[in-house]
């Protein structure tokens, strides 16, 4: 029987395990913490991603490994990858982990990215104020996600508030400034390449966030098919550049009908949750596809989806549950402010019935300025 591994034991982990059961699959779980809640499904081995001891432990113990957590040291993956197969392989890994070397390869590439400049020191960032423009956002190279190591330059007057928050970080992670894009949508791709080469994506998805993390996501998205096969061959650039196996997000501002690639996620992706009951099928089976070398499935819609995030603590499960199409996501973690506690996806064939349950979801627990941006788009949908 084969055993996968994945580093990372959060929820990506915990639905990659219940997505690999059917499979026959073993699966083997590797956290920093005892708690990680992949562990309530899946054996879990505490260790550090840097304790070669670990590591070893780990590698001895799975055929294949992957990733639910993309700030694995690229280091421990390389050196993972000298004794069992890494999918997606670890410069992959590298490049998505940094900013600026992620929005280097957009360039080179033909995707087209919001200005940038790299930040070493407070001069430094004088100067990248002066080349990219206010407003921008100051974010930290490494590390960053969900909107956190980043803070808003508004003016040019802001630069030493921004300095204060985030200067400290400039040696260890580095810092990047970029411009300010004021999108009216955000859309992501998410993509699949089997070990053969094989690439599929899923329709495009529209997302919400509220500060900086996603609150909503819509599938599919309402875009001409020209914007969505754009978004498509960006990502099989990617893909094939990276030699990619495995499941990667594409976010992507749209902005005047044009796309801005904004950043890779080298993992299954929280706006991809939909495709568990929204698609023939989920990104979780893909991706275990993919790094086991099997045949994909395929990546079609059944009717719409809407995924709802819930952060920090579960609402009533009664609203979802009692409605058609309404599925659950209990992540079995604490409450915890912020923390990403479970998600519901709301599926229906029509966009009109989907936007009247999402309308009941919001009523019923309180929640209607979260269900309100995909009830409008859905409203807009005209169909
Ligand atoms: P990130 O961690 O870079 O994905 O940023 C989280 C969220 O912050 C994004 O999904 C956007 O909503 C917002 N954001 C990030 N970068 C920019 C930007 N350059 N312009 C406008 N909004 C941004």
């Amino acid at each position: 029987m084969t055993t996968v591994g994945i580093l990372g034991g959060g929820q990506l982990a915990r639905m990659l395990a219940l997505s690999g059961a059917p499979l026959g699959l073993r699966l083997l779980v590797m956290d920093t913490v005892a708690d990680a809640c992949a562990g309530q499904f899946a054996p879990l081995l505490v260790g550090d991603y840097r304790d070669e001891v670990a590591l070893a432990e780990f590698a001895s113990r799975v055929d294949v490994a992957t990733f639910d957590f993309e700030n694995v040291p690229a280091e421990s993956a390389e050196w993972l990858s000298a004794r069992v197969p890494v999918f997606p392989n670890p410069r992959a890994l590298a490049v998505a982990q940094d900013r600026l070397a992620e929005k280097t390869l957009f360039r080179e590439l033909d995707i087209p990215v919001p200005e940038f400049a790299a930040v070493a020191d407070r001069v430094g960032l004088d100067r990248a104020l002066q080349a990219v423009g206010v407003p921008c956002i100051l974010k930290t190279r490494r590390l960053g996600y969900d909107g956190k190591g980043q803070f808003r330059i508004r003016s040019h007057a802001d630069a030493d508030a921004a300095w204060a928050a985030l200067g400290a970080q400039a040696g260890a992670v580095g810092l990047i400034v970029e411009a300010f894009v004021p999108f009216e949508r955000e859309l992501s791709v998410v993509a699949v390449r089997g070990r053969d080469g094989e690439f599929r994506t899923w329709p495009l998805t529209e997302n919400w966030h509220v500060d900086g993390v996603l609150s909503a996501s819509l599938a599919p998205a309402k875009v001409d098919a020209a914007l969505a096969q754009t978004a498509t061959t960006y990502a099989r650039r990617l893909a094939e550049r990276l030699d990619y196996v495995g499941v990667f997000a594409l976010e992507l501002f749209c902005r005047n009908g044009e796309l801005l690639a904004n950043e890779l996620a080298p993992r299954v992706h929280n706006s991809g949750h939909w495709t568990i009951e929204g698609a023939e099928t989920s990104q979780f089976q893909n991706h275990l596809r993919a790094v086991l070398g099997l045949p994909l499935g395929a990546t079609a819609m059944r009717g719409r989806a809407c995924m709802l995030n819930w952060i920090g603590a579960m609402p009533d499960a009664a609203a979802i549950l009692g409605e058609p199409g309404g599925h659950w996501h209990d992540y079995g973690k604490e409450p915890r402010d912020g923390r990403k506690v479970g998600h519901a996806t709301l599926r229906a064939d029509d966009p009109q019935v989907l936007a009247d349950i999402l309308e009941r979801v919001g009523r019923a627990l309180g929640r209607e300025a979260q269900c309100a941006p995909p009830v409008a788009a859905l409203r807009d949908s005209g169909a």
